[in-house]
Formats: structure tokens, sequence, C-alpha cells
């Protein structure tokens, strides 16, 4: 048997393309703004990425950038002078932050409503609390949504999450429990990783490590999704080994897999705080 190769690529496109229609039908336009400090490689890459999607569904998206030793006062200003334009409706700082800012602060300075990364407490809470109002983090949503696009049952299966980061695997967890998985967080300090890939109808793989999970682990006919984005030997590869295809029903390919529905998803909660933002009352 070899696996169905979930294209998230495609998915993401047509995702994107939906959001284009329905950006184009609102009466105003989306902001997002994105804060950038620094001049961090993978940042630049991943900035230009969403400035660049966010472009091609009719969202108008302003970088904000800053140099590498800007002080935590003028950055904070600029979230306040944000927070409170009635044209943004998104703000995105870019991680990872240098060392001499306080990341948690500046998260948790953002508006709630316009914190379209879900990395504010109160999206986290919300989400914890299964809320309609969580504004969730796009990669586990974008996960999400390559499952549920695919028709896989997630009701009364074995989830394994692999890498427990705030923004990747514990709101994948909580999003799995939420559809009724049984869910298993595993980490670096995890001593039995072989026996729970064996039992684990899905897995997530977000630990960053090449090719982690072994195919010889892998449970016939499980579901396997590919978070890791690593280098091994110059090539891409993600913490699943390749020849898990023999075994999966379903996987994702790294790169054109999790990545592209990142993005999506990204511009989809924009979308999904301007919605909020028109019909409800701002909640700090
Ligand atoms: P992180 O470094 O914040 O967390 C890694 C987690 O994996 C930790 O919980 C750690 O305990 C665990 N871990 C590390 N090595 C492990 C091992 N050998 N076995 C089991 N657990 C282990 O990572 P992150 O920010 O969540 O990112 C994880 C990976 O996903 C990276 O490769 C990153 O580039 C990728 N990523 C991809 C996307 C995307 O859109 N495709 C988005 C975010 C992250």
């Amino acid at each position: 048997m070899s696996a169905k190769i979930i294209n998230g690529k495609k998915i993401a496109e047509e995702l994107q393309n939906l959001l284009k229609k329905d950006v184009a039908a609102l009466p105003s336009a989306i902001g997002l703004a994105i804060v950038q400090i620094g001049d961090d490689e993978a940042s630049t890459i991943y900035v230009r990425n969403k400035l660049k999607a966010a472009a091609a569904v009719g969202i108008n998206a302003v970088l904000h950038k800053f140099s590498e030793d800007v002080s935590q006062t003028k950055v904070s200003s600029l979230i306040t002078k944000l927070n409170a334009d009635p044209d943004v409706n998104g703000i995105i700082i870019q991680l990872p932050l240098p060392a001499h800012l306080d990341e948690e602060t500046l998260l948790e300075s953002i508006k709630p409503e316009k914190d379209v990364d879900g990395f504010h407490p109160l999206n986290i809470g919300r989400l914890q609390n299964g809320s309609d109002k969580a504004l969730i983090a796009a990669t586990p949503k974008g996960i999400l949504y390559l499952l549920e696009n695919c028709g896989i049952d997630l009701c009364g299966g074995n989830a394994l999450i692999i890498g427990c980061s705030k923004i990747v695997g514990r709101p994948a967890g909580m999003l799995l429990l939420q559809k009724g998985c049984t869910v298993t967080l595993a980490h670096i300090h995890t001593k039995n990783l072989p026996e729970l890939i064996k039992n684990a109808d899905i897995i997530i793989a977000a630990c960053g490590c090449p090719q982690t999970v072994k195919a010889e682990w892998v449970k016939q006919g499980a579901v396997l999704i590919d978070v890791g984005i690593n280098r091994l030997n110059g090539k891409l590869c993600g913490d699943i080994e390749p020849a898990a295809i023999q075994k999966a029903s379903f996987i994702t390919p790294v790169p054109g897999g999790v990545g592209p529905m990142t993005v999506a998803m990204l511009l989809h909660n924009t979308y999904e705080a301007y919605l909020k933002q028109k019909q409800e009352k701002p909640t700090k």
C-alpha cells in the first residue's frame, strides 16, 4: 500500500481563492500589520510570503520593520498605535525576536481580537474552552483543515503529537481533543516514542528533528502529518522518514504540505478577525 499524498499547496490555493471572493464582497478593506525586527533570513522569507499571499487575496498587508537593536518601548508604542487603528484588523509580530526584547509582554500587548497568530493568552484560553471566539494559531488550524478536507474520521482515533511547542504541538493537541481524538503529547523527554508511534492512528510530527518517525514503527493505515522543516545532507526534509509512505493511508509532503496551509490560515484568521470586529464589541 502507498499513502494518498495530501496536497497542501493545492488545498491552500483553493482556500485562498475562496477567501479572495469573500474579501472582495466586503464593504471595506481588511488591514494586516506585520511587525518584523531584524534581518533574520528565514523570517524575511516568511514575511515576504505572507505579504505576497495577502496581496493575492486582496488583504492590505503593511510591513513595519525595525532594526535588530530597536527598544522594547519603540515596538510597544507601535503596537499601541496599531491596536487603536480601525483600519488594522490583524497584527502579527514575526518570531523569533532578538533576545533583548520581552516576547511575552509584546505578544500580550496585542489586542486579542487583532491577534491573528492566536498567541495571546486569551485566545489560547478560548481555544482550550472550545469557544468560537478564539483566534487559533495558523499551523494547527491548517493541519485540522487538511485532515477534514481529506475526509479523515478523527473521532475516537489515537492521535500522537510529537513536539509540544506553544505555536504548533499544544494547540494541535487541543484541536484534536475537541474532535474526539485520544491525544498524546510527546516531547524531547518522552521515553517510549516507538511504542507511542506504533499505537497512533494519527501522527502530527512537529519536533524539528529530521526523520524522527521511523517507517518501521508506523502502524499500517496511519495518517501522517509532517510539520517539520529540516535540512538533511543539504536537502529539505520533514520529521517523518519518507519510507513511511508505504505504511500510511495519508501523508503530507515536505515541502508542499503543512507550510502553504499556515499562510492561508493566517489570511483566513485576518478575515475572521475583521468579521468579528465588525459584529462584536472589543474585548479590551
Ligand atoms: P520548537 O523548537 O518550539 O519545539 C520543538 C518541540 O519538539 C519541543 O516540544 C521538543 O521537546 C520536541 N522535540 C524536539 N526534539 C524531539 C525529539 N527528538 N523527539 C520528540 N520530541 C522532540 O518547535 P516548533 O516551533 O513547534 O517547530 C517544530 C518544527 O515545525 C520545526 O521544524 C519548524 O520549522 C516546523 N514548523 C513548520 C511550520 C509550517 O508552517 N510548516 C510552522 C511552524 C513550525
